[in-house]
């Protein structure tokens, strides 16, 4: 998360205070490698080390975005595509082939790919096509087309 708010002394933080025990407003008194080290506290006007926010507010004020947890952003991050991929390479016992476009693949067939890395055919497209999935990503590669039986 981007805060746009200035670290600098003299500029204000939110800080936990040791005195009040809840998280407040304090202006920065020094800064330590472009961290607050020392604030004050605006309330009760004691100075102590700086302690990061620890979400301890005043009764009454209820704040839902505290309570509400950034899941969906989490989710995100987590590609199914890449949950799938290490099941499916796990499964797999085929020694891997190096892909090139004049290689024929077959479904199942785990395969290297100097950019997207490993993967394993999901389906070959008719002529000359297949779908891979790789750890990022499916993508779909030109190979030599499906071996003439
Ligand atoms: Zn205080």
């Amino acid at each position: 998360m981007n805060t746009p708010t200035e670290r600098a002394v003299g500029k204000e933080i939110v800080s936990y205070c040791t005195r009040c025990k809840m998280d407040l407003g304090h202006t920065i008194m020094a800064m330590i490698g472009g961290m607050p080290a020392r604030v004050m506290c605006r309330t009760c006007k004691s100075e102590h080390n700086y302690k990061a926010k620890k979400g301890v507010k005043e009764p009454g004020t209820a704040t839902p975005k505290a309570a509400r947890a950034p899941r969906e952003s989490k989710a995100e991050k987590t590609v199914p595509v890449e949950l799938e991929w290490m099941k499916q390479i796990n499964a797999s016992s085929r020694p891997v082939k190096n892909y090139a476009a004049n290689e024929p693949f077959q479904v199942g067939d785990r395969l290297s790919h100097p950019t997207f890395g490993e993967g394993v055919v999901q389906k070959l497209i008719f002529p000359n096509k297949m779908e891979i999935i790789f750890r990022n990503d499916i993508k779909t590669l030109i190979h030599a087309g499906k071996p003439t039986t």
